[in-house]
Parts: C-alpha cells; sequence; structure tokens
C-alpha cells in the first residue's frame, strides 16, 4: 500500500484545490518526497492536512484553538472558504486495507457551521471505521505516521503512559487495542446491567420471600381443609346414614303398632257394643249396678286422661334432655387457658409446712375445680341430664293420682264382682263380656304404651337429626348436601374422629385467612425474579465470553508487543550508536506498582463531590474493581539514554541535538521493526548538524525500503535523498502555491513544474 495523492482545499493556506501526487515504489525501496520552501509557506500545513484527514481530533497537535481554524480565514485579497476539504488516495493492490477496492480514497470535511463528514471511497463512514481500517494498515493515526514540526523529542518529554499508546501504535497491536477497548466497554455496559439487574433481585428478594412463606401457609391450609374435609364426611356421613337407618326402624315399629292398635280398638268396640246389648236385656233392674259400672266407666276415662298426660311429661322430659345433649358447645379456648392459668396459680405462694392445712383445702378447691372444668370440656351423657323439676313434679303428681284411681277401679271392679256372684246366673254373660272388655282394654294399653315409648324415640331421633342437619350445614356448607344425599357407610368412626375434627378446626383457625390475590402477586413476582435470574445467568455468560475475548486479546497484543519491544529496543540501540557513534540507551516496561507506588491514593475532588447515592457509588467501585482486573499491567514505558563519554541517563540532561539525536534513533527503530506504510516527519532534522543530518539522511534511504517518506526540511543532504521535490510557496494573498520538481529531471537540467 502506498500513497498516491494528496489534495487539499480551503485548508488552512491552502485556498485553492491543491494536488499533490506521489510516485510509485521503486523496484528496491519506496519513494521520498521532501517539500521544501520559506519559512510560514505552508509545509507544515501539508502535514496537518494529512494527519487531520487521518482523523485527527486534537486541535492542540493541528496548531489551531478551535475546530475551524483549519479552514481557510481569508486574507486582504481573498475571502474566507466555507469549508475545508482533504483527500488522501492510496493505492491498495497489495490489499494492505482489508476492503475491497485497489485504490482507496479517504477524504475529511468539515463546514464553517461546524458539520463534518469523513468519506470513505465517497461513502459516508464513522471515524472509528477509518481508524480501525488504518490501523489495521498499520497506519499509525497518534504516533509516528506524521511527526509534526518539533515534535520529534515530543516522544522523550511525554509521559511513560502516552509513550505506551506511541508503542501500541509501533508495535502494531493498535488494531487489538480499539478491539480491546470495544470489548472492554461492553464488559463495563454488562457490569452496569448485571449490577442493575442484581439490585433489582435484591430489592424484590424480601418481598418474595414473605409471599412464599404466605403461600406456603395457604397451601398447608389446603392440605389441613382436605384432611378435614375428608375427615368430616366419614364421621358425619357414618352419623347421618345410621341414623338414618334407626329413624327408618322406629317408624316402621311405630306404624306397626298403630294398625295394631287400630286393630284392637275395631275389636274393643265391638265388645262393647256386644256389653251394652246384654246390659240392656238385664234391663235396668240393678240400678245400683249400673251406676257402679257408670263409676266404673268414668273412672277409666280419667285414668285414660291421666295417662296421656303422663305420656306427655315423659316425653317433654325425654326432648329437654336430647336438646341439652345437642346444645352443649365445647368451652371456648381462651375460657380452657384462662381456667388452666387459674389451676396452676391456685397454689402459688403456699410453700411452707404451716400452709400445709390450706395446702390440703387448696388441693380439695383444686381438685372440684378441675373435675368442674374436665365436665365442661366433655359432652354430657343423656343419664347424666338432670329433667325439669317441675316436669319431674307434675310426672310424680299424675302417677300418685293414676295410682289413687287404680285403687278406687280395683275397688269398683270387687263391688261389681259381688253383684255377679249375686246374679251369678243371670250376669255371666254380662260380666263375662265386661271382663273381655277390661282385657282388652289391657291390651290396648299395653299397645298405647308401646306406641308411645316409639313415639317418644321418633321425636328422639328427629330432633337429633335436625341437629345434626345444623351442624353438617354449619361446618360442611355445600358439601353437606352430598353427604346427606349419597348413601355412605354407617360404620361408626368413633369419638376420637370427632377429637381430630375439632383439632383441625382449631389448627385452620390459628393458620387464619389468606387473601388470594397473594397468590396472584407470589407468581407474578416468582416470574419476574425467574425472569431476572435468567438475566442475570446471561450476563454472567455475557462476562464470560468477553472476558474470554479480551483475555485472548491480551494474550495476542502481549505476545506481539513483547516480541516487537524487544526487536525495537534492539534497533534502537544500533541506531542510537549509529547516530552517536556509541553510547548507550534502553527502553524499559513500566508497571502499574510502579507507577501507584509515586502516586497518592485518595478521594478525588470529582468523586467527593459527585452527585450520586451511596448504592450507585458503591455499584460504580464494584464494576471499577472488576474492570481493574482487566487492566494490562505494563502502563508505561521508559527512556534511558546515554551518549559516549557521559555517565547521566536522565533525558532532561541531554541537549537539544542529542535529544532529537535520540528521538530520531527511537523513531527510526520503530520504523525499522514495523515499518509504516508512510511516513510524514516534518523538520525532524531541524537540530542536527551537518555531518548528523548525513546520517539522519543515510537512515532515511535505508528506511525506506519498507516506508514511503514525505519530509519537510530546510536540510540539503536530506532533500538529496528525494525522489521528488515539492516547493512550496506563498503568494501576496496569503494562499500556499506548489511546485513540483522531479529530481531526475532536475539532473536532466529540465524546470519544474508549477
Ligand atoms: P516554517 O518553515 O517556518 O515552519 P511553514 O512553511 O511550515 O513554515 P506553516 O506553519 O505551514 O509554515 O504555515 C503557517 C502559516 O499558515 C502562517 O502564516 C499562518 O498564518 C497560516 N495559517 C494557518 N492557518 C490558517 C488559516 N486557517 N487560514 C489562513 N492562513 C492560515
Amino acid at each position: 500500500m502506498h500513497l498516491t495523492k494528496l489534495e487539499l482545499q480551503g485548508f488552512k493556506t491552502f485556498a485553492k484545490k491543491t494536488q499533490l501526487s506521489f510516485l510509485a515504489p521503486r523496484e528496491d525501496r519506496k519513494p521520498i518526497t521532501t517539500v521544501v520552501g520559506p519559512n510560514g509557506s505552508g509545509k507544515s500545513n501539508l502535514a496537518d492536512a494529512i494527519r487531520w484527514v487521518l482523523g485527527e481530533q486534537s486541535l492542540k497537535l493541528l496548531r489551531g484553538k478551535k475546530s475551524e481554524d483549519i479552514i481557510f480565514s481569508g486574507s486582504e485579497g481573498r475571502g474566507r472558504a466555507g469549508f475545508a476539504e482533504v483527500s488522501l488516495t492510496f493505492n491498495n493492490e497489495d490489499g494492505a486495507m482489508p476492503i475491497d477496492y485497489s485504490q482507496v480514497v479517504i477524504t475529511r470535511r468539515l463546514f464553517r457551521d461546524g458539520n463534518s463528514e469523513y468519506l470513505l471511497n465517497d461513502s459516508k463512514v464513522r471515524l472509528n471505521d477509518i481508524q480501525l481500517l488504518l490501523a489495521q494498515a498499520n497506519v499509525g493515526q497518534r504516533s509516528y505516521s506524521v511527526i509534526g514540526q518539533g515534535m520529534i523529542d515530543h516522544i522523550l518529554v511525554s509521559t511513560p503512559e502516552e509513550r505506551k499508546a506511541f508503542f501500541d501504535d509501533a508495535t502494531g497491536v493498535k488494531q487489538f487495542q480499539i478491539k480491546r477497548h470495544e470489548a472492554m466497554l461492553k464488559l463495563k455496559r454488562t457490569h452496569e446491567n448485571l449490577a442493575d439487574v442484581e439490585m433489582l433481585l435484591t430489592e424484590i428478594e424480601p418481598r418474595l420471600r414473605s409471599l412464599k412463606r404466605q403461600a406456603s401457609r395457604l397451601e398447608k391450609r389446603g392440605e389441613v381443609e382436605a384432611q378435614l374435609h375428608t375427615l368430616e364426611e366419614q364421621y358425619y356421613g357414618a352419623q347421618w346414614w345410621t341414623l338414618v337407618d334407626q329413624l327408618e326402624e322406629v317408624r316402621q315399629r311405630f306404624s306397626t303398632a298403630e294398625s295394631e292398635i287400630h286393630t284392637e280398638r275395631a275389636e274393643l268396640k265391638a265388645l262393647e257394643q256386644e256389653a251394652e246389648k246384654i246390659e240392656r236385656t238385664d234391663t235396668q233392674e240393678d240400678t245400683g249396678l249400673q251406676t257402679l259400672q257408670q263409676q266404673y266407666r268414668t273412672l277409666q276415662r280419667e285414668r285414660n286422661t291421666l295417662r296421656d298426660e303422663q305420656f306427655k311429661t315423659e316425653k317433654e322430659i325425654e326432648l329437654t334432655k336430647v336438646r341439652a345433649q345437642s346444645n352443649w358447645a365445647p368451652l371456648p379456648l381462651i375460657k380452657i387457658l384462662d381456667e388452666v392459668k387459674a389451676l396452676t396459680t391456685g397454689l402459688k405462694g403456699l410453700r411452707t409446712i404451716q400452709a400445709l392445712p390450706e395446702i390440703l383445702k387448696a388441693i380439695d378447691a383444686l381438685l372440684h375445680r378441675s373435675q368442674d372444668l374436665s365436665k365442661r370440656l366433655e359432652r354430657p351423657n343423656p343419664q347424666d341430664i338432670k329433667p325439669d323439676p317441675k316436669l319431674t313434679k307434675t310426672l310424680k303428681d299424675l302417677k300418685e293420682k293414676e295410682t289413687h284411681l287404680v285403687d278406687q277401679l280395683k275397688q269398683l271392679e270387687q263391688e261389681i264382682d259381688s253383684y255377679a256372684t249375686k246374679e251369678k246366673t243371670v250376669r255371666t254373660e254380662l260380666i263375662e263380656s265386661q271382663r273381655t272388655l277390661r282385657e282388652k282394654q289391657t291390651q290396648i294399653h299395653l299397645l298405647e304404651n308401646r306406641r308411645n315409648t316409639l313415639q317418644i324415640d321418633l321425636a328422639r331421633y328427629e330432633e337429633r337429626q335436625q341437629n345434626l342437619i345444623r351442624e353438617m350445614d354449619e361446618f360442611m356448607k355445600d358439601r353437606a348436601v352430598n353427604v346427606r344425599t349419597e348413601r355412605g357407610t354407617t360404620e361408626t368412626i368413633g369419638q376420637e374422629a370427632y377429637a381430630e375434627i375439632q383439632r383441625l378446626r382449631y389448627k385452620l383457625e390459628l393458620i387464619g385467612g389468606i387473601d388470594p390475590e397473594i397468590i396472584q402477586e407470589y407468581e407474578e413476582i416468582r416470574e419476574r425474579y425467574e425472569f431476572l435470574d435468567v438475566q442475570v445467568k446471561d450476563l454472567h455468560g455475557a462476562l464470560r465470553s468477553t472476558e474470554k475475548v479480551i483475555k485472548e486479546l491480551d494474550e495476542q497484543i502481549s505476545k506481539q508487543s513483547k516480541k516487537a519491544f524487544s526487536k525495537i529496543n534492539k534497533e534502537f540501540q544500533r541506531y542510537f550508536k549509529l547516530l552517536f557513534g556509541g553510547g548507550s540507551c534502553a527502553l524499559v516496561n513500566v508497571t502499574r506498582e510502579e507507577i501507584d507506588e509515586d502516586e497518592q491514593e485518595g478521594v478525588t475532588p470529582e468523586r467527593a463531590f459527585a452527585d450520586t447515592g451511596e448504592a450507585e457509588r458503591e455499584k460504580e467501585d464494584r464494576i471499577e474493581e472488576e474492570l481493574e482486573k482487566h487492566q494490562s499491567p505494563i502502563i508505561g514505558v521508559d527512556i534511558q539514554a546515554t551518549p559516549p563519554g557521559k555517565r547521566m541517563k536522565a533525558l532532561n540532561l541531554l541537549s537539544g541535538g542529542e535529544r532529537a539525536l535520540t528521538s530520531i534513533a527511537l523513531v527510526s527503530a520503530i520504523m525499522a521493526v514495523n515499518p509504516a506504510p508512510f511516513v510524514v516527519l516534518d523538520e525532524v532534522d531541524a537540530a542536527l548538524d551537518e555531518s548528523n543530518t548525513t546520517r539522519f539522511a543515510n537512515i532515511l534511504e535505508e528506511l525506506s525500503a519498507n516506508s514511503q517518506f514525505i519530509i519537510i526540511t530546510h536540510n540539503r543532504a536530506t532533500m538529496e535523498k528525494a525522489d521528488l521535490l515539492y516547493g512550496v510557496t506563498m503568494s501576496d494573498d496569503g494562499v500556499s502555491n506548489l511546485l513540483s520538481v522531479h529530481l531526475e529531471d532536475v539532473a536532466q537540467g529540465n524546470t519544474a513544474r508549477r
């Protein structure tokens, strides 16, 4: 690759469209072009133009204060230019620039309104693209491709870190450095994203934990509920269907008793009619007997009424027992706790032997109290339930009245019997009929008793059924209907099941109710957490792959720069000795540790007054720490130079000429090891004496084997090495003009061309 053309327009003193063509490489070496001319004619502006088109951003290096300073500012006889444009044309037939063009034109344009653009073969591109392309072709933009006037010893006065950048250019690792820089930016961005995502994760983690606890409580509640439901279905199912069967049986027995009574009553009626008939035929001869019989029947009716009342009272007593049992409710938990507390505190304070009698009394009282408590905790037995004393008294009175009536009836029977013996023959039939009647009545009475007992049972079972329905509906809600409609087992599962049901209900009460929205929120937050977690993993993956890229680039950079550095060091010593005729010099790598020792660590004012929060600062520190891990240990380059016969090594003790020679030796070493395709040197030989100028010119010739030189000089020895010479003059209107002289032509006596 070599430069074929430089075109300028509106750039500094080159107001007019001006073009510099360069010669094609010769077989043995590349061409040397020198630019000569009086002071202030605009020679350095040409070097500036090349530096500028290659993407230079430093206004200082371009010798301006504002970017528009590079546009022709006008003169007495000529107006200012509206824009500046510089184009460099390269022959890229060897493909040094990895781009599918054999000729590459790089153009930079700047307008007075500040708009600027870069073009690559007339297509707009970014500065970055140009820089990468140039770095790939080994054109060092910031370093030795364009060495400006008075800048040759710049490398000596710059800091070790600035020198490092220069050497990165020189060792050809710039292209990897650019890629590395991009990878580091990506690494930083990824670390920032990671820190943000991790911060979000830490923010939602406590909420997720609390929601998870609630969700698992709900899950536990579900388990307990399921257990309770199964048990309730078994327990109430068995209760219900046993009761249904019992009721059915009692109903059957009741209706059998009813129909038996019905038949017996019909028979009794027939017997009564027959007895009445006999009585009527017996005439009313014995009114005494009739009166007795009348009395007897009246007493019998009374007794029946008494029996009915008795039955009603008994039924009432039974029902009050059933109600008392079903209305029993367990003592509330809080009351139980209070009682237990009262029991335990009862004996507190009675600890001496003297208090023995009181202790015994207290123990009695406690026993009594605990018995009382346990009675209140157990469901009462029907036998233990005391009926209402009023009802018992009524029943007792009724029974006494009945006994009295039965006595009266017996007495009447005896009186009637005595009539019978008297009128034996006449009334045998009648008496016999009455006896049968009585027997029938006793039979009916027994049947009625049985029926009444069954009726009481029936009422008891029905009451129990109503209570069971209420209890089931209260606790089982809709499920109760299923249990009552679908026939299940009647196998009773015992009181333990009921105790377990109570325990599970209490457990549910302790767990308490849970808002179903919590579950929805839990699901949402969990999903978000998992999403962020995946992001963290992805970002870690991205970090690893970027770190791998950086590591690979570092290895490449380190390998290449180490190799080139040691070669440059060797060549530096060779050129140094050649230019100085002896002496010694060396390039030394400066490590981070060495710099850190010199620098005081502390809070910088920017950091101290930065308007960032604690968390944000912590995050920045962490990211910085992470990025520091990837910093190269070598951060600078030191130069040691000792001219022949001298002892000092410090660069600032060198004379102006010595500094120029040392710099030239170093730049030459770099060019020898890593030749740039072209190099612009602006009066680098200004400080050299005549013999050193000749040595320098020889070195240039040697280096031109690999690099194309454009040299601005006032030195004859340097000019003599040129294949093509450009003369720059300045006309009265402050505009630079060019004339070219082919040195071959000069040798043949031809004149210069404008
Ligand atoms: P020397 O041999 O003394 O180094 P030189 O030939 O290198 O001189 P330059 O430094 O290239 O000279 O040119 C400097 C001249 O260019 C100055 O006279 C300066 O006024 C002029 N100049 C710089 N910028 C502009 C501009 N934007 N418009 C017009 N003239 C400019």
